[in-house]
């Protein structure tokens, strides 16, 4: 099945058909995200490996030389003027953002990423970045792996949920299996994430072990801090964003809840690095459209994980974006992000 995916992709490109439609759409804008990207040589000597996959400044660096020739790097703040019809389109634009606020994407691949001129928005979560708060996804991945027993069993909603902790293949099953019942499980931001909270804290009372112990020379999920962030934004040309104050699934809270959501990160990233800030990411891809009537008093465009190229007339309360694409082969790269992919998702009914 790999070979014979391997023969299409390279007859794709020898007869044409990838040129053609990068071609045709070339005016459209494609946006990709990444979130943590470590450096390998920087977490060898770490305690830890987060269970969740992440990128590392090896993929990167192959990823944007291969991108650097089709596409011409700009600013999210450049794709809001081309989508507003200020400027002229650039041909096959491209820009690179970043969620969350890991330290790592200023200290291991901001020297990537300029290497490439390209000027990355970071989108940050204010209440996080203040205090190093580590996400309740890190906090909980750190502490399940500090279990010694095989199983580690939970209540979910009058369920019993059992992490399997035998080993750290399984492990990762469970993980994975147990953050996708949180999103269909919960209906309501704060229970969920009073919950994590809670069953973050049984843990490590339970190992005596937590991730806020290390998090300070910690590589993989450290946060910026507003000294940080203003160095990157004033010395490496990084764009800051707002990721909500607390992570927060915006389709899943109240009006004034999300109201402050919204406004306190806002006017937090502006009071503390005097820059406007007028982009947002909606945290978990969570949003409807109360969220973005709201969205739209405070920001120019809020940008999703919905995948597909952007074009005058979008609407900039969704703006779509890709998955940083990593892989040995360039043409896999190239096409995981193209418009021929999303033309075979969109006849083949696949998405
Ligand atoms: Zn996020």
């Amino acid at each position: 099945m790999d070979l014979i995916k391997t023969l299409f992709l390279k007859a794709t490109f020898n007869l044409g058909i990838y040129s053609i439609f990068h071609y045709i759409n070339r005016h459209k804008i494609t946006i990709l995200y990444a979130h943590s990207i470590i450096d390998i040589e920087r977490t060898k000597s770490s305690c830890w490996q987060p269970l969740r996959t992440q990128h590392n400044t090896k993929e990167l660096y192959f990823t944007l030389k291969t991108l650097s020739k089709q596409y011409q790097f700009i600013s999210l703040t450049t794709a809001i003027k081309i989508l507003k019809k200020e400027i002229k389109p650039i041909d096959n634009a491209l820009v690179i953002t970043l969620d969350d606020g890991y330290l790592n994407n200023i200290e291991a691949a901001a020297v990537i990423f300029s290497r490439f001129n390209i000027h990355p928005t970071i989108f940050v979560s204010t209440d996080h970045t203040e205090n190093n708060v580590p996400f309740w996804f890190d906090r909980l991945d750190y502490a399940l792996q500090q279990i010694k027993e095989n199983i580690f069993t939970t209540e979910l909603r009058q369920e019993k949920f059992i992490f399997d902790c035998s080993s750290r293949d399984s492990l990762k099953k469970s993980y994975a299996l147990f953050r996708n019942k949180i999103k269909s499980d919960f209906d309501c931001d704060k229970r969920m994430r009073n919950y994590l909270k809670q069953l973050s804290t049984e843990i490590e009372l339970h190992t005596g072990k937590a991730l806020s112990q290390i998090i300070e020379q910690d590589n993989y999920v450290k946060l910026a801090s507003w000294q940080q962030l203003k160095y990157a934004q004033q010395q490496l040309n990084f764009e800051i964003g707002s990721h909500t104050v607390n992570h927060a699934r915006l389709a899943l809270v109240d009006k004034k809840t999300l109201d402050n959501e919204l406004f306190e990160s806002k006017y937090r990233i502006e009071d503390k690095l005097n820059v406007a800030c007028d982009t947002f990411c909606y945290p978990d891809n969570s949003y409807k459209s109360a969220t973005e009537k709201l969205v739209k008093e405070y920001y120019q465009c809020a940008l999703t994980t919905d995948t597909q190229l952007n074009k005058v007339g979008s609407n900039m309360m969704r703006l779509k974006r890709f998955n940083l694409p990593t892989d040995q082969n360039p043409l896999k790269i190239l096409f995981k992000v193209s418009a021929l992919r999303q033309f075979y998702k969109i006849t083949s009914g696949d998405d």
